[in-house]
This record gives C-alpha cells, structure tokens and sequence, in this order.
C-alpha cells in the first residue's frame, strides 16, 4: 500500500513535482467488449478517430490502423458511427475473436 507524504515533506508552495499521466493507466481492463476492425471494409472517413472518447484508434501514415487496446475501454462509440455503408468495425465480447 503506497503511504501518503507526511506535511513536511511536500514541496514548498504545493508544488506538484511529479504530474500524473492518464497514458499510466491501462483502462483496457475495464473492456467487456471489445472493436475489431475489418480493414478491408474502412473507407478512411477518420469518423471513429474523430468521436473515440479515448484516442484509442491508432493511426499509421494517416490511416486508421488498429486500436490501442491498453486503453479502448469498449464504448463502441466506434463502431456505431462507422457509416453502415462501410461497417468496419464489430463488437465483439472480450476474449472472443471474429
Ligand atoms: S470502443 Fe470506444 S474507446 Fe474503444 S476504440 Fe471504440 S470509441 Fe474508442
Ligand atoms: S469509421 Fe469505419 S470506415 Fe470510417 S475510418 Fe473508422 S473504421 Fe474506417
């Protein structure tokens, strides 16, 4: 159990010298469903980049890639505004592959 830093040994002022960083914390674990992504079926409209809560989708040269899934927490926000003429990316439950 981490022990908290008694009054006099924190810095003087407040000063927070040691900023926490959301990229620590692997959110992925949260996931029970997770998005798969068909690649042959993207039109690289850069709709689920746009509106993914976790920057989790990974571009490579400018194109949708793949997902970061240390931190995809499984919203599906994705995958539901991938335009239905596309679907390209499926939910599918967390430890099953399509
Ligand atoms: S499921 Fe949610 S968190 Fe994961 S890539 Fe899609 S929009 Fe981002
Ligand atoms: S929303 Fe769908 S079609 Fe558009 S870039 Fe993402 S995966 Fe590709």
């Amino acid at each position: 159990m981490k022990t908290l830093k008694k009054w006099d040994e924190l810095a003087i002022g407040g000063i927070i010298e040691e900023p926490g960083c959301s990229h620590e914390y692997v959110t992925g674990g949260w996931r029970t469903f997770k998005p798969v992504l068909d690649l042959d079926k993207c039109i690289q409209c850069m709709f689920c980049w746009v509106y993914c809560p976790d920057t989790a989708v990974i571009l490579e040269d400018g194109k949708v890639a793949r997902f970061d899934y240390d931190h995809c927490k499984g919203c599906g926000i994705c995958a539901h505004e991938c335009p239905p003429k596309a679907s390209a990316i499926t939910m599918v439950p967390e430890g099953c592959e399509i």
